[in-house]
């Protein structure tokens, strides 16, 4: 099989059949698919069944691998995302509380124990992606690492009431912050295992957070990028055009996320990045345009929501 995913990356660079180098080109989901021997094909497939016409935020869904390294052990309907090695793992977000039971049997279906889990990192400060964080480290005994900007909203379970959705967000189960992540400074575990890098991408919440790092399969390595989410959400009464404040970050992520290494996306909602049907090889799962195209529809999506707004400022 890599033999023949050597021959059909041959055209874009002779680098891609040597070992740990990334990959040359977009690689077709049934050739990637069929290099490994745990069969994702399978697997995805088995999650997409089973979270077809389910998407809610505790649905269980099954375990799979996505590629590599890196498994998804959430929830029909929102991500958590395990990446692992022989000095331990890391877990990327921890969904509702009431999911964190599943999550766990995930991580234990896939022969992993959970408390070989180190760190706890998430997206952003939201029930949906960290009300789980209490749990999961009392399960673990994993360190929770946050940037700066999420700590007190971890740290109280209160949503910042500078937050366009504080009224709307339920509260959290408090839970202690280990340390604070810095933009651009990875986590690093195992030697040369995992490198896990946090890039700042504040907009959604202050402390919004996306993560890239890369996974290999043999000699074929795909960068992952999970992009946190870059919708601008408020509550009903709140009007961004009197924010400047809170519009300038999501301008500012937009650009930075132009640079981000990006084969595979992957995103806290699922459905954002089409994951399902990804995952069954319905669709590409390696798609570097799968990023820009992210962000362009959130940046269309913020300037048709000020639009609105003005019109609705100059209809009154
Ligand atoms: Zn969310």
């Amino acid at each position: 099989m890599f033999a023949r995913l050597c021959i059909w990356m041959l055209a874009g660079s002779l680098a891609a059949c040597a070992p740990a180098q990334p990959l040359s080109g977009p690689l077709p989901a049934d050739q990637y698919h069929d290099a490994s021997s745990l069969n994702p094909r399978a697997e995805g497939r088995r999650l997409a069944t089973a979270c077809a016409g389910r998407n809610g935020w505790g649905d269980a869904a099954p375990p799979a691998r996505i590629f590599g390294n890196s498994y998804y052990v959430g929830t029909c309907g929102i991500s958590v995302i395990l990446i692992t090695s022989d000095q331990g793992h890391i877990l990327i977000d921890g969904a509702v509380a009431p999911a964190a039971p599943a999550i766990l049997a995930n991580i234990r279906a896939l022969g992993f124990d959970p408390r070989d889990i180190r760190f706890i990192v998430g997206s952003h400060e939201h029930d949906d992606h960290m009300g789980g964080f209490a749990a999961l480290k009392a399960a673990t005994g994993a360190q929770i690492w946050v940037r700066e900007a999420a700590r007190i909203a971890l740290e109280t379970g209160e949503v910042d009431a500078a937050d366009p959705q504080a009224g709307t967000i339920p509260q959290m189960t408090p839970v202690a912050v280990h340390a604070i992540l810095r933009d651009g400074e990875p986590i690093r575990l195992g030697e040369g295992a995992i490198t896990l890098t946090p890039h700042a991408t504040p907009g959604h919440t202050s402390g919004s957070t996306s993560w890239t790092w890369q996974s290999c399969e043999g000699p074929n390595c795909a960068n992952i990028a999970y992009i946190d989410s870059l919708t601008a959400r408020s509550r009903d009464d709140y009007r961004f055009s009197d924010h400047p404040e809170r519009v300038a970050p999501y301008r500012a992520t937009f650009t930075a996320l132009r640079s981000v290494p990006c084969d595979i996306l992957l995103t806290p909602h699922p459905e954002v990045a089409n994951f399902f049907a990804r995952m069954a090889g319905d669709a590409p799962l390696i798609d570097r345009d799968a990023c820009r195209a992210l962000v362009e529809r959130s940046r269309a999506a913020l300037d048709a929501r000020l639009a609105r707004e003005a019109r609705q400022e100059a209809a009154q």
